[in-house]
């Protein structure tokens, strides 16, 4: 490559450099941006502090290297060097981050479905082991217990397993604009509705309805999951207040609210978080997941609207989300 030819690289988006014997020839204007724009005229060994990228650089070969942290502290970079003349090399630099990170994310997700399946899935082994030992199983009412145990381990497991449908299902027409019309006033009443004679749910509106482009099925599971949380962490019996507001703005705000202990300041900014429980227990023990809030999110994403979540200790919590209406 002429070292007019060199300029070219300028038009670049990616990082680019012309090393010669070792230097720092030329950088074009993103890789100054990453890297400084000191850095021409310097050794590359200078310039680039990774040996295994140095290693690469000046090798007769070219070749390429993972480098962390060249921008900020958590970023992957991949440096690729190829040779193009006898002392000259062709030096790309590619940001990985982004890829690794969405890889990282994929595999702590498998780790921790995994681990909180594995947890009922040994108590249920644990327990039938214990009931095919005669001593134990012969008794009836320790027979019963254990089989108690069992059915409430193995519907753990069945809850967790239909909230990980349910997020892949959302993941896979997550780009897809939903396009059922759906009265998101008549659906509060609905879903209210499926509570009659377990709990106390309010249904208000400010418009006798409030129309929006959107998935009947998945709205309707974000109301589920919030009324539901309040039966889990607030009271049982209710009450529980679903408001449905439409604005002038082109917006509807769906709020519910509960008169529960509230969520700790502490959690409040990651109990959207896949898994994460503000106390792990007792979600346990009322048959919690960890994925509600993280599924609402998601399908509030898809119908490009806002989910919130406010809460005062002692006072109570509310959920709320901002929707955008069918336009005329
Ligand atoms: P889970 O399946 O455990 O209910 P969620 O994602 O729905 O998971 O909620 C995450 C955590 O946030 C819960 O474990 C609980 O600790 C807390 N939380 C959610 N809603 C409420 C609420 N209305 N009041 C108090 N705590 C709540």
């Amino acid at each position: 490559m002429s070292i007019e030819g060199v300029h070219l690289l300028e038009h670049l988006q990616t990082p680019a450099m012309m090393i010669v014997r070792g230097q720092v020839r030329f950088a074009n204007s993103a890789a100054k941006a990453l890297l400084g724009a000191h850095i021409v005229g310097q050794d590359v060994r200078i310039a680039i502090r990774e040996p295994r990228a140095v290693a690469a650089i000046l090798s007769d070969e070219g070749g390429s290297a993972r480098v962390k942290g060249l921008s900020t502290g958590g970023s992957v970079w991949e440096v690729d060097c190829k040779v193009v003349g006898l002392y000259e090399r062709l030096v790309s630099l590619y940001d990985l981050s982004e890829r690794v990170s969405v890889a990282k994310s994929h595999a702590d997700f498998v780790a921790n479905a995994s681990h909180e399946l594995r947890t009922p899935l040994a108590n249920v082994i644990g327990y039938c082991e214990t009931l095919m030992n005669p001593k134990a199983g012969g008794d009836e009412g320790l027979r019963n217990r254990f089989l108690g145990t069992i059915r409430h381990e193995a519907q753990r497991m069945q809850a967790l397993i239909s909230d990980l449908m349910s997020l892949s299902r959302i993941e896979a027409v997550k780009h897809e604009a939903p396009s059922d019309t759906v009265d998101v006033v008549a659906l509060a009443h609905e879903v209210a509705g499926e509570f009659k004679g377990t709990m106390e749910v309010h249904v208000r509106a400010n418009q006798s309805e409030a129309v929006i482009a959107g998935d009947r099925g998945q709205l309707s599971q974000v109301l589920r999951n919030l009324i539901d949380n309040a039966r889990k962490y607030a009271k049982p019996e209710g009450p529980v207040e679903v408001s449905v507001e439409a604005a002038s703005t082109g917006w509807v705000l769906v709020t519910v609210r509960d008169e529960g202990e509230g969520i700790g300041p502490e959690h409040l900014p990651r109990v959207t978080e896949r898994f994460y429980r503000a106390d792990t227990s007792r979600s346990r023990a009322v048959g919690g997941t960890g994925l509600g809030l993280s599924i609402v999110k998601h399908i509030v994403e898809r119908h490009r609207g806002r989910f919130d979540i406010e809460s005062r200790q002692g006072i109570g919590t509310t959920a709320s989300l901002m929707l955008p209406l069918k336009g005329e």
